[in-house]
């Protein structure tokens, strides 16, 4: 029996076109893929698109895009094996980082892919990246989805979606998973690498979560930070977690304002979490001394694995 798929598109580059009046890049109805693209006929695979009634560029994308996207998913998930999901490369990471969190236990692939060059542009990566996406998306084995996950697919690799960051504007290769392996490769053929895919261990139903808090700040630190910026963003009433944007293995300035400033935060039920700068590697709280106050300081590891 055929996979079936629903292909979600809202916006990015991938279905751009250039207006011939102004000669910037705006959506097209791409309803009409399927002409545009006859080799996705050629897969055993029964597609159905949704649009999005105004696709936008994904610097536009907000958590309540997210829950439209859940509610989307909720409400088609018993008709279809899998989904694919056409987004603007600048923010899919943050896309799949939360839908990943938000779908929990679907246990079905939610493949994210769009292009650094419009579908019909010559040249495009969009072809590839969406076809691929589709083959991944309705692939099983014995009934079983290969990739029960959220990912991105992008020039021949397929990623866990909340592993990866937009890493390059003008390249093809524009995601890196730095921290976790690619959990497919495409070449000739599509190469899963099993041992790195989260397979369910437990048949669960799937829970749909449409509520998120957004008082959230990023703080990210540097040399010569300002006392009483950082103070304010660090104490201020509105936010209710902090993300720390730290050196290295996860180390900050020791001074006692700093110190001081994030155990008050704490002491108000602020969540407080640790990360990295750098692109790889892991958050080591008490590595280095400079990281030990922290603890102590009651902020959280944010970690992140290295395999
Ligand atoms: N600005 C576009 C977007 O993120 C870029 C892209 O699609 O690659 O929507």
């Amino acid at each position: 029996m055929n996979s079936k798929i629903l292909l979600i598109y809202t916006g990015g580059t991938i279905g751009m076109q250039k207006d011939e009046n102004t000669a910037s890049l705006k959506p097209f109805d791409f309803t009409q893929i399927t002409n545009l693209l006859p080799s996705l006929q050629q897969f055993k695979i029964d597609l159905d698109i949704f649009s999005f009634e105004n696709p936008v560029d994904s610097a536009a994308i907000d958590h309540y895009f997210w829950i439209d996207l859940v509610n989307l998913i909720a409400k088609k998930h018993e008709q279809y094996d899998g989904f694919v999901i056409l987004h603007g490369t600048d923010t899919m990471s943050y896309t799949a980082s939360a839908l990943s969190y938000m779908l929990e236990d679907l246990q079905k692939p939610v493949i994210l892919t769009g292009s650094q060059l419009p579908i019909g542009q010559l040249r495009t990566d969009g072809m590839e990246n969406l076809i691929s996406a589709v083959e991944i998306a309705g692939a099983n084995e014995n009934g079983k989805p290969k990739v029960p996950e959220v990912c991105i697919f992008f020039d021949t690799k397929l990623y866990r979606g909340n592993r990866t960051h937009k890493r390059n504007a003008e390249y093809f290769e524009a995601f890196e998973s730095a921290n976790y392996p690619a959990l497919a490769e495409a070449g000739i053929h599509i190469r899963y690498k099993e041992w790195a895919i989260d397979y369910p261990k437990y048949a669960r139903l799937p829970k749909f979560h449409t509520q998120i808090d957004n008082k959230v700040v990023i703080l990210k630190l540097f040399p010569g930070i300002h006392p009483d910026i950082a103070k304010s963003i660090i104490e201020s009433p509105f936010s209710k977690g902090i993300i720390l944007e730290t050196y290295g293995s996860g180390n900050a300035m020791m001074h006692d304002w700093f110190i001081e400033s994030l155990k008050k935060a704490n002491k108000k039920g602020k969540i407080i979490v640790n990360i990295s700068q750098c692109n790889a590697g892991s958050v080591e709280m008490g590595r280095y001394e400079t990281s030990t106050k922290l603890i102590n300081a009651g902020v959280v590891s944010g970690f992140d694995t290295v395999s």
